[in-house]
């Protein structure tokens, strides 16, 4: 089962402060790489402007909205979906939720990219660090169960600053993975990790910092895991760079791709 259609549900424009490209900029590059769905997932906009650095101001969602209905007029072979990254913030979840209706999102993704401990984010481990990886295995596991997003991307980039593939390591990935298949969450296997630069890991293997190979081989070990493959673009060249190859990780491990189920979801609601 393979993604047919290009369908990439994962992006970021110059809106999220860390990328580049308005809408109009991703439209060309949607266009020449053929995709015919494509979603935009900002960094959720949060109260008090906390973790402003990676996102808009709520204020500023209509904007992007506006640009994204323009577009919508302009290319109407490309289907635009409206989305926010989510995080898991137990002090903001109900936020997150209501601000999906009130902005009408077709979707939520389910993020983590910290340890949030005490109102702060906290960086993941860059060696196996059993307090660190405890914490990042319970707020995974609380993301996936607050049924905030439609699926979880890059459940693995807790192994983006250096932790290695050990026996904490994968207890902590396979916690995650049985949690996604016991609630049907498809997992993400999240191209912009391929588009960094590699890590020298703390067992001294050089890898690329997400995807991490060990974890899309144990949940395909575990079976009944469904996955999404996505660019997570930040820059609109990258609208679709490294996505073929998380589809080949796919094939290869016989884990099925939904993307264009998940398309079609939302299309027909
Ligand atoms: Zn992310
Ligand atoms: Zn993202």
């Amino acid at each position: 089962m393979s993604n047919g259609r290009k369908i990439n549900l994962h992006n970021h424009t110059y809106y999220c402060r860390h990328g580049s490209g308005n809408v109009a900029d991703y439209m060309y590059w949607a266009e020449k790489e053929n995709i015919t769905v494509l979603a935009f997932s900002e960094h959720v906009p949060l109260p008090d402007e906390v973790l402003l650095r990676s996102r808009l101001r709520i204020e500023t969602l209509p904007f992007l909205w506006k640009e994204m209905e323009d577009a919508s007029a302009a290319y109407p072979g490309i289907k635009l979906l409206r989305a926010l990254e989510g995080e898991y913030i137990p002090e903001f979840m109900n936020f997150q939720k209501e601000l999906k209706e009130a902005h009408k999102l077709d979707f939520m993704i389910a993020s983590n990219h910290y340890i949030w401990l005490d109102g702060h984010d906290n960086k993941f481990p860059s060696v196996t660090d059993r307090g660190a990886l405890k914490i990042v295995a319970e707020q995974s596991i609380a993301l996936i169960e607050s049924g905030l997003g439609i699926f979880f991307a890059h459940p693995d980039l807790f192994f983006a600053l250096g932790c290695p593939w050990s026996d904490e390591a994968k207890a902590v990935s396979k916690d995650i993975i049985e949690c996604a298949k016991a609630h049907k969450l498809p997992l993400e296997i999240n191209a912009y990790g391929l588009r960094k630069d590699m890590i020298t890991d703390a067992d001294g293997v050089t890898r690329p910092r997400y995807p991490k190979r060990e974890f899309w081989e144990l949940a395909a070990e575990i079976g009944g895991i469904e996955v999404v493959c996505n660019s997570d673009a930040h820059t609109p060249s990258a609208i679709w760079r490294g996505v073929p190859e998380c589809m080949a990780w796919a094939a290869e491990l016989d884990l099925p791709v939904v993307n264009e189920r998940l398309a079609r979801e939302i299309l027909t609601k």
